[in-house]
């Protein structure tokens, strides 16, 4: 069977490379799922899992938006921040969440609610990624 190569790649450094059967990941104009040899692309991508499937068993790297380029054989994947769910520290996810939604419901004037519910996204999204869900 066919293989492309997936890189996650960060700021910060590589996140996760390896040859996959198929890849979903959330770009800003919908959910897409990319198999080898698809037609190259680029794409913005929004805070959102990247599921990753591989001999019948599914990954998740959790991706806080970036870009992704498509090529038949090569699936590159650029972002702000990206984890693999098994390096997601949940409580610090939790942590995260309950701050956001602590500002979010704050009446302050000097809250940032742009940031916050940004803040909110990325915190829900690891939440998801580390118990496998899109
Ligand atoms: P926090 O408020 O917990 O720092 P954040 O959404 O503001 O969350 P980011 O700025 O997106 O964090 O990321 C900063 C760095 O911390 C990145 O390298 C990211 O991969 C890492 N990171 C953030 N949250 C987690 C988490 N729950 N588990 C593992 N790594 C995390």
């Amino acid at each position: 069977m066919k293989t492309v190569s997936v890189n996650i790649v960060t700021p910060d450094g590589p996140v996760y490379d390896s040859e996959i059967d198929m890849i979903i990941a959330k770009t800003a104009s919908g959910e897409i799922g990319i198999l080898p040899g698809h037609i190259p692309m680029v794409a913005p991508l929004e805070i959102g899992s990247v599921k990753l499937k591989k001999d019948g068993k599914s990954e998740f790297v959790a991706v806080s938006g970036g870009f992704i380029e498509v090529r038949p054989e090569k699936v590159t994947i650029l972002a702000q921040s990206a984890e693999i769910a098994s390096s997601i520290d949940l409580a610090r996810a939790q942590e995260a969440k309950k701050r956001a939604e602590e500002l979010l419901q704050s009446k302050q004037e000097s809250v940032d609610f742009n940031r916050a519910e940004l803040a909110l996204k990325r915190a829900l999204n690891r939440i998801n990624a580390y118990e496998g869900r899109l």
